[in-house]
């Protein structure tokens, strides 16, 4: 029932302008194509008419020896409805033999073989006698084959040969990139999908943040209240003005009076890290003079070892200064607290100067008068901080003997609350230390106020 039917050869250099136009028109198609299932219905679709194919299909691994159809050209109608149910074993028939052992394979004529004879009945109600299958290789690997049917035994000419196995190869390099391709879509999709997951977790852990500084600022303010009374009463009784005291009584108070007031400090500054963090903290600018906001800092302190000597060097006018003078007082009473904390013995030195230099942070000089800066130094012999502490310690709660039998008491909280005021005010503290020399903190503002918003 099938014809024979030997092609007229064409001449030599025909042959070639021919399979060099196919290869060409076929190389642009590939380079349009969106992802695998088109490259291959293109190489299909151009390669069958040039070499007289009747119909077409491809062949993919399903699992290491199954191929499966995954595209098809000019199928008779009656077996469409079937294709995506077809099925091939690697190593059985001309497309599994392709797969299995990585080459062209050719059937000029499937009925005069017998080894084909399984074929021969589909071969009949296909309507095809002759066929080719070519390996598609991805990644080194036989991974399907392109499969050709004819009508006729056809004799492929070399020609034809040449520009199947060229094509062969482009389909498997072009798929290949298709389906890397196809890959890193789907990778950039699923680090989108990440992204948006991060995103709202970061929104999530943002808004958990804005709580607890939210809840820590309400827990602040409502201790203050009660500790207000407290305090007020310590001082009604330390007056005696609810009658006289004994010395052991008054003794007693005074305890009393001074562990509020440590408490309050401590709330103080939990009110403040908490407002700070909201963007909540209030900065009120006054003309004021920087000698006296240190002698003020220093006059709340509890003295320090009898061992130390303080000093103050400073100007003898006035060192005028546009800032607000209640966070002043706070930050050079935590530096010097700490100055006296840590040192046993020898000296603490304030020192309060106008310093042309600009030490602090670009923001601050962008948003106002950064022509000069008015420094505080705070210089101790006391134990020094090691070269790796130095950026910790001003690290929320971060002390550098942090253990439950550590010598020294406090929060950790001064160092980092004093950062985030200075800055807030414009400027910046930076410190210089050698451990068993002493240390220096340094606090410079800009003269004139020039406020930063904190996030
Ligand atoms: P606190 O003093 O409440 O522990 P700070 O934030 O004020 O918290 O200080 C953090 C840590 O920095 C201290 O625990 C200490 O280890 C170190 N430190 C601060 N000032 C000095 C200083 N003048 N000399 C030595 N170490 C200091």
């Amino acid at each position: 029932m099938h014809e024979t039917s030997v092609a007229t050869p064409l001449p030599a250099h025909e042959r070639h302008v021919r399979e060099l136009r196919a290869a060409r028109e076929i190389a642009h198609a590939f380079l349009t194509a969106r992802g695998p299932e088109e490259v291959y219905r293109l190489a299909l679709e151009r390669v069958a008419p040039v070499v007289g194919a009747a119909f077409g299909c491809v062949y993919l691994r399903e699992s290491d020896d199954v191929l499966r159809l995954v595209a098809a050209w000019n199928w008779p109608a009656e077996f469409r409805p079937f294709l995506g149910e077809m099925r091939v074993r690697v190593g059985l028939g001309p497309t599994g033999i392709a797969v299995a052992e990585h080459r062209f394979v050719e059937v000029y004529d499937v009925f005069a073989d017998t080894a084909l004879a399984d074929w021969w009945d589909a071969a009949r109600e296909l309507g095809f006698a002759s066929t080719v299958a070519l390996p598609v290789v991805l990644d080194g690997r036989p991974e399907g084959a392109l499969t050709f049917y004819f009508r006729q035994t056809e004799q492929l000419d070399e020609g034809d040969r040449s520009l199947l196995r060229l094509v062969a190869d482009q389909l498997s390099a072009t798929a290949e990139k298709a389906h890397l391709i196809e890959d890193l879509q789907r990778a950039n999709l699923r680090l989108r999908e990440q992204n948006v997951e991060l995103e709202a977790r970061f929104r999530e852990a943002e808004e958990a943040r804005r709580l607890k500084n939210e809840f820590l600022a309400n827990v602040s303010h409502e201790l203050r209240t009660p500790l207000t009374a407290i305090l007020g009463f310590t001082y009604l009784l330390r007056e005696q003005h609810g009658g006289p005291l004994t010395a052991e009584q008054s003794a007693s108070v005074e305890k009393v009076e001074a562990a509020a007031m440590a408490l309050m400090h401590l709330i103080d500054d939990l009110l403040s890290m908490a407002n700070l963090q909201l963007g909540r903290l209030d900065v009120k600018p006054e003309t004021c003079d920087a000698v006296a906001l240190a002698r003020a800092a220093m006059s709340g302190l509890p003295a320090p070892s009898p061992e130390v000597v303080v000093r103050t060097l400073a100007p003898d006018a006035a060192v005028p200064v546009r800032t607000d003078p209640s966070q002043v007082v706070r930050i050079l009473r935590n530096l010097v607290g700490n100055a006296y904390k840590f040192t046993a013995s020898g000296s603490v030195t304030i020192r309060v100067r106008i310093s042309s230099g600009s030490p602090w942070t670009p923001e601050a000089r962008a948003g106002g008068d950064a022509r000069h800066a008015v420094v505080w130094e705070v210089e101790d012999t006391g134990i020094g901080i090691a070269e790796a502490d130095m950026e910790a310690i001003f690290d929320p709660f971060r002390q550098v003997d942090g253990s439950a039998t550590r010598r020294y008491g406090g929060t950790g909280m001064g160092l980092s609350l004093s950062r985030q005021l200075a800055r807030r005010l414009g400027g910046d503290i930076s410190v210089r230390s050698k451990p068993g020399v002493g240390s220096t903190f340094v606090l410079a503002l800009p003269a004139g106020f020039a406020p930063v918003l904190m996030s």
